[in-house]
């Protein structure tokens, strides 16, 4: 026998996007936001006093809890910080799975979710986003139902209404992973009004420019927050990743100049491709999906990398004639069209 427990020892770990060492790439494939995050961020973590570090966090973060609280208008009881939103999932897996209590979601999707099943030794029900899902997901009626709005690496959304009548069918609860709403038209934080199955998850790494910090955060009735609490590590968000995540979230004008930039920027990308000729369905979130006509999504993808380009490509079925390329700078898409167009116009460019 093993060291590891049977089902982590027949696991495959999560892959993340490649992080290339080199500065001087244009790097489109891990959905970070092109832009730095507020200069009130930095400015909290250069002034950060010795003794926030040498004594140990806030257990629940409630600097955080409190401005998220008044940026959200809900209560500060409503919200659970998290190492990242992943985090958050994780908690959420080994607070409501196990052997007996099944997580369902619907595929193409965040690749995580099968991963955090596996660890905790929970059945996934993996259903396909077609026809009627959203009430094949009500029928499943799973301890734990994920829906992420909007969806990856689909970019497309659900409305609202929809998920709130999803939620009042389930007994289990509901997680929406909102890691990419900030770039959306609508969002679900409403439905924790009436809803006391529904949890809301959010991220500071796309909309706030906060990958490398780690934090996010979950909102839901209190009675939920409170289990939840119960579960998480007892600190685990720490003193810096609260006071610059606090600065970011209480900079709401620089937040939504640098969402509008994205999502200005996401349209101006989006139509360059349909030009040359890919398939990209309107995007609601910071990346876009570009279906590839003319060549193979694989070539393309390892001709781009060539050119210190790096965009994700997934060997997956349903995605693997597909391209997912985060919406970077002017400059960024500029170069990344220039670059396909290059590359499909030369010769013995095959499917
Ligand atoms: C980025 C992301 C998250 C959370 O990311 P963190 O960096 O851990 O906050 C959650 N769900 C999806 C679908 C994501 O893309």
């Amino acid at each position: 026998m093993g060291y590891f427990r049977d089902s982590i020892e027949q696991m495959t770990g999560y892959v993340p996007g490649f992080q290339p060492k080199a500065a001087d790439v244009i790097k489109l494939n891990t959905n970070e936001n092109p832009y730095p995050p507020s200069p009130r961020v930095m400015e909290v973590i250069r002034k950060l006093h010795p003794e926030r570090l040498r004594r140990y966090p806030e257990p629940l973060g409630d600097t955080f809890r409190k401005a998220a609280a008044e940026v959200l208008e809900v209560k500060p009881e409503n919200i659970i910080c998290a190492n990242g939103g992943d985090d958050l999932l994780a908690i959420c897996t080994r607070a409501f799975c196990d052997g007996r209590r099944p997580m369902a979601y619907a595929q193409p999707t965040y690749s995580l979710y099968p991963v955090l099943a596996q660890i905790q030794g929970c059945e996934t029900i993996e259903l396909v986003r077609r026809d009627n899902w959203l009430s094949d997901l009500a029928k499943v009626n799973a301890p734990l139902t994920i829906i992420c709005n909007p969806n990856a690496p689909t970019t497309d959304f659900i409305d609202i209404e929809e998920l709130d009548k999803l939620a009042g069918a389930l007994e289990g609860v509901l997680l929406i992973d909102e890691a990419y709403v900030d770039f959306a038209r609508d969002n679900a934080i409403r439905l924790i009004r009436n809803r006391d199955n529904v949890i809301v998850l959010r991220s500071m790494s796309k909309g706030y420019s906060l990958a490398g910090l780690r934090f996010g955060y979950g909102v839901a009735q209190p009675a939920l927050i409170e289990g939840l609490m119960k579960v998480k590590d007892s600190y685990n968000v720490d003193a810096v990743a609260i006071a610059a995540a606090t600065a970011a979230i209480r900079d709401q004008a620089f937040f939504w100049s640098n969402v509008e930039a994205i999502k200005s920027e996401r349209q101006r990308l989006t139509e360059s491709l349909r030009l040359l000729g890919f398939e990209v369905p309107d995007s609601q979130t910071n990346f876009v999906l570009a279906r590839c006509v003319k060549g193979s999504a694989k070539e393309l993808h390892e001709a781009l990398a060539q050119r210190n380009i790096y965009v994700r490509y997934f060997k997956l079925p349903d995605l693997d004639d597909k391209l997912r390329i985060t919406v970077g700078t002017p400059e960024q898409n500029k170069s990344l069209v220039m670059a396909l167009q290059e590359i499909l116009s030369r010769e013995g460019t095959k499917r």
